[in-house]
């Protein structure tokens, strides 16, 4: 560990000035026209006055068993809470009245894993015939093969599992709890399950070491037995400034600001219930579920109503006039949807 520490520590006069460089104007312009180039095929196009959202997230629960050094779990407020078995099928009947679609249980901040009721609710959900794809992102810690069998019969479509760069050491620095074994454990005893190849299965690497981790025999292990699908970053939001390059490890770095003129894609995309039953415009960022893009609580109305009655497009026309919400002011995560 000693090792790691004075290596790390060498590295931040060096990852101040690449910051830096990363906030300047030129650069934000620079990042701003790769990342349309790369996403120009695969960016959603939006009708500039949807009625809906286009997929739903539910967040099952706002506990976690990880503590990410990059994560906004880290700061949330609200009180924790396992949303209610009777909350999540009246918000999937809602969803499936107004035509239904996708669904993506991964918590603003949390494992849904944690939540023991997680295969009902599943098996609920895909009791819909709207129902389509149904996907979580998991820390893996609690991804037994025995738990993703129940969740591969009970109906989940996606899975991506979220691990630092593919080594131990790396792991607790990055994820810091002691559980790299128990996942690397997981994934050999899933890769071999009769039922592996009914979900569609990612692994999302968050490293501190650049590229690295490309390297590492564990990933070649991994690709070996099926994990073909995988990618890596080591450039991350900021949780709406909450976050600074100084307190992130290695060369995990945050992205830069970029141009907001166009409306967020998350306010066409991501209208989310929160355990508790508050209702947010952004399942990624609104980490408290009190900020400006709060909707009201899904148990005094319907789950379209804030698209119905013009608060989503006010959130929206904010972008458009540059009078951003105060949370998507310094946030990272945003990207533009292109509207029609
Ligand atoms: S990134 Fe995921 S696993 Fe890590 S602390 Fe946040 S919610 Fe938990
Ligand atoms: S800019 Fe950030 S906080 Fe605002 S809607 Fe987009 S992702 Fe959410």
């Amino acid at each position: 560990m000693k090792t790691v520490s004075v290596t790390i520590s060498s590295i931040q006069p060096l990852k101040r000035i690449l910051q830096g460089v990363l906030e300047s104007k030129i650069c934000a312009w620079l990042f701003d026209e790769v990342w349309n180039l790369r996403h120009r095929r695969h960016l959603p196009v939006f009708s500039s006055r949807p009625l809906r959202s286009r997929e739903l997230t539910i967040e099952v629960t706002n506990i976690c068993n990880a503590n990410c050094v990059f994560c906004g779990y880290q700061f949330q407020a609200r009180p924790k809470g396992i949303m209610p078995i009777e909350r999540f099928r009246a918000i999937v009947d809602n969803y499936a009245l107004i035509g239904g679609g996708m669904i993506e249980l991964t918590p603003v901040v949390g494992e849904a894993l944690v939540d023991p009721s997680l295969e009902e609710k599943v098996r609920y959900a895909r009791t819909r015939p709207e129902i389509g794809r149904i996907s979580f992102v998991t820390n893996g810690i609690l991804l037994t093969r025995k738990r993703f069998e129940a969740l591969a019969e009970a109906g989940v479509t996606h899975l991506t599992l979220s691990i630092s760069g593919l080594d131990r050491e790396e792991y607790e620095r990055v994820y810091r709890v002691d559980r790299y074994d128990i996942i690397l454990r997981n994934l050999e005893d899933i890769a071999a399950s009769a039922v592996f190849a009914k979900v569609q299965f990612a692994l999302g690497i968050r490293s501190d070491t650049l590229r690295a981790w490309r390297r590492s025999p564990a990933l070649a292990r991994l690709r070996a037995i099926g994990y073909t699908n995988y990618g890596g970053t080591s450039f991350l939001d900021n949780w709406s400034g909450r976050i600074q390059t100084a307190r992130l490890p290695g060369f995990m770095m945050i992205r830069p600001q970029r141009t907001k003129r166009l409306p967020c894609w998350m306010l066409y995309n991501s209208t989310t219930i929160l355990h508790d039953g508050r209702m947010t415009a952004c399942g990624c960022r609104d980490l408290d579920g009190t900020s400006e893009l709060a909707l009201g609580h899904i148990d005094q109305q319907p789950l379209q109503a804030p698209w119905i009655d013009g608060r989503m497009e006010a959130l929206r026309q904010r972008f458009r006039d540059g009078n951003l919400p105060d949370v998507c002011r310094d946030c990272r995560h945003y990207a533009p949807a292109r509207e029609v």
